[in-house]
């Protein structure tokens, strides 16, 4: 069925301020699938609409939990046939409200996220998912092409933010496919791009406070990091003997250090 025929069907209309533009493209459909390599695993996926991506998780995952803000989307959702009806929980909330633990009950700690995000809370939902703890295997993302960029983004570019630096300290990043506004119903204005994060191997207790060093160092980016850090509580002295332990200088700025040196603070910060 044709999503028109399934928005007839089901009797929706897409939300604009909710970001619903539906996938229509039969074969980017299927590289999303085939690129979560979902077979056995336990799924996450977030935004499921008419659920485009999820009949093909629900084929081959071992148990697909869908997140969905809209109750016009749950209530078609809820009324369609499923392949594997017994492995799929439809939770109808706002994905940025649902708890560790409602996830933990449902999938364990490791699990996979897929999701055609919706571009208006791209980087809350990607930071949540960055910043959770949660030993997730790999994400298969769809969002802006502008958006995906800021995952790979390196030290000094403009485009360089905790996201990136979450990343990189736990996933590798490969690309999937491109996308246009013609593969899309209604259709957007942007170009997009699925990114697929695979985990590496990392230390998940460092998440957290990975997570609160990145805070502090870019929240104010004309700043030197020692200025920066020392909202995380410490005087000025105690901020430069930190720096100095991490061997980065203090008048850095968070924008020009890699990944390994945010390690390095966050690991003498903690001590
Ligand atoms: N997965 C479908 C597809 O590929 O055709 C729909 C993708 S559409 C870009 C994004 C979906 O996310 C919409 O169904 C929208 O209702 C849902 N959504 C928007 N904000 C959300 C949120 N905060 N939490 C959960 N779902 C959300």
């Amino acid at each position: 069925m044709s999503i028109k025929e399934q928005i007839e069907k089901y009797g929706v209309t897409p939300n604009k301020a909710l970001g619903q533009n539906f996938l229509i493209n039969e074969e980017a459909i299927f590289s999303i699938v085939s690129a979560a390599r979902a077979e056995n695993k336990n799924v996450l996926e977030i935004g499921a609409g008419l659920g485009a991506i999820t009949h093909g998780l629900n084929e081959r995952a071992k148990k697909t939990l869908v997140v969905e803000i809209d109750k016009a989307m749950v209530d078609a959702l809820y009324s369609m046939p499923w392949s594997h009806p017994e492995n799929l929980r439809i939770l109808r909330a706002d994905f940025l409200n649902v708890s560790d633990d409602v996830i933990r009950d449902e999938l364990g700690d490791d699990f996979c996220v897929v999701a055609n995000l919706p571009y208006y809370v791209t980087t809350p939902i990607c930071m949540k998912l960055l910043t959770c703890g949660f030993d997730i295997e790999s994400m298969t993302l769809m969002m802006q092409t502008e958006a995906a960029q800021r995952f790979t983004a390196k030290p000094c570019s403009k485009l360089y933010t905790p996201l990136a630096v979450l990343t990189d300290s736990q996933y590798t990043v490969s690309s999937v496919l491109s996308t246009s506004p013609s593969d899309y119903y209604p259709q957007p204005e942007v170009y997009s791009k699925v990114i697929r994060l695979e985990r590496k191997e990392r230390d998940l207790s460092q998440v957290k406070p990975l997570a609160r060093v990145l805070k502090a160092a870019f929240s104010m980016r004309r700043k030197t990091l020692q200025n920066n850090i020392m909202t995380l509580g410490f005087d000025k002295n105690k901020a430069a003997e930190l720096l100095k332990r991490a061997d980065i200088a203090c008048e850095r700025r968070a924008e020009t250090l890699t990944t390994d040196e945010f390690l390095r603070l966050t690991h003498v910060v903690a001590e």
